[in-house]
């Protein structure tokens, strides 16, 4: 099959033919249709997250939907010719989070692209695939599927279930790249108000679009006085989507008193990204400063009816399509942080 290798950090991948992935008892291997090219793939290809990274060489993509095409015998469930999407974050199905409903803090967990082979392929194998593969509603297409990849399904789990954002809210969300605008529609979506902060025009013309009824240039104005102005003391709940020191601080500060504070956007692994929190504040106004991290199997129905109807428009992030030789190019767009939207692969010829 074709493959998109990673063989060496920065370096353009290797995009060639590769043996096809070899079927587990419990695992399948799914046709890959569509996959999104995000952020965290840029880290991988950096060499920042090798602790968490298997051995090079390495195929990545995380936000892939396809067809099944082979299972194991073990298989119940999922079926040849099924229309399947993977969550990022695969879980074992037997570990105490994944049976409490928790598969994204699996104790074994493991990764497309990152822990094995991803969908920068052909085909691509997923382990324990009654627990891992999610079908796909008929309305909802392969782009629009890996639109969804990790951002809309991290934003969605981040937003309503650990930010717990209620109509009528206000929310910031600093970041407009990939996660950002998925939290900007679903905040939205949900009855909320939203503030997006960014220091790029065009995101946060994008995030316009995505429902935002303020935006914040951070170049050009203060964002947490802006933020406080705007809500008469505070959002309810403030995402950050980016996850470096300036924002990170920002969005913790932007939260009301009893406010939330969702992270969603990694710091730097390892020591560089431990960053100094202000506690004695995070005490005296009782914020509740809260990590999230991708979305666990058990809200998959829930998000998918909404964007089979139209509720939620994950496919309004695509601002492209590409084929495996057009990684690199937006790999070295996002070196400059000029991304805006998403873009997916649908061509895995060449
Ligand atoms: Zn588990
Ligand atoms: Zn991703």
């Amino acid at each position: 099959m074709k493959a998109a290798v990673l063989e060496e950090f920065t370096k353009p991948l290797n995009v060639t033919d590769v043996p096809d992935p070899t079927l587990t008892d419990d695992g399948a291997i799914i046709e890959v249709k569509a996959c999104g090219i995000c952020r965290s793939d840029w880290h991988g290809w950096k060499g920042e997250w090798t602790g968490f990274l298997a051995p090079l060489p390495m195929i990545g993509g995380h936000e892939m939907s396809g067809i099944v095409k082979e299972v194991g015998k073990n298989v119940k469930k999922v079926k040849v010719g099924d229309r399947v999407i993977v969550p990022f974050t695969c879980g074992d199905g037997t570990c105490q989070a994944c049976l409490e409903g928790d598969s994204n803090v699996c104790e074994h967990q493991t990764m497309p692209g990152f822990t094995y082979n991803g969908g920068f392929a052909e085909y691509a194998h997923v382990p324990t695939a009654d627990f891992n593969l999610i079908p796909l509603p008929d309305e909802v297409d392969f782009s629009q599927a890996s639109g969804m990849g990790c951002r809309f399904m991290t934003a969605y789990h981040g937003v309503l279930s650990v930010g717990d954002v209620r109509p009528g809210d206000w929310v910031s969300v600093y970041g407009a790249g990939g996660v950002g605008l998925s939290a900007i529609q679903i905040a939205t979506a949900a009855g909320a108000n939203v503030i997006a902060v960014d220091i790029a025009q065009d995101k946060l013309d994008f995030a316009k679009k995505m429902g935002a009824v303020h935006t914040v240039n951070s170049m050009e104005t203060d964002p947490v006085e802006a933020i406080k102005d705007y809500t008469h003391g505070g959002a309810d709940v403030s995402v950050d989507a980016l996850g470096i020191n300036a924002t990170l601080l920002a969005s913790l500060n932007s939260t009301k008193r009893k406010g939330r504070a969702v992270q969603i956007g990694m710091t730097p692994m390892g020591k560089d990204g431990d960053i100094p929190i202000a506690v004695n504040d995070i005490i005296a106004n009782e914020v509740a400063y809260l990590g999230s991290f991708g979305m666990p199997r058990a809200e998959f129905p829930a998000l998918l009816n909404q964007v089979a109807t139209g509720k939620l428009r994950p496919g309004d992030l695509v601002t492209a399509e590409t084929n495996l030789s057009g990684i690199v190019d937006v790999y070295h767009d996002m070196d400059t942080f000029k991304v805006n939207g998403v873009t997916v692969i649908t061509d895995f010829t060449k």
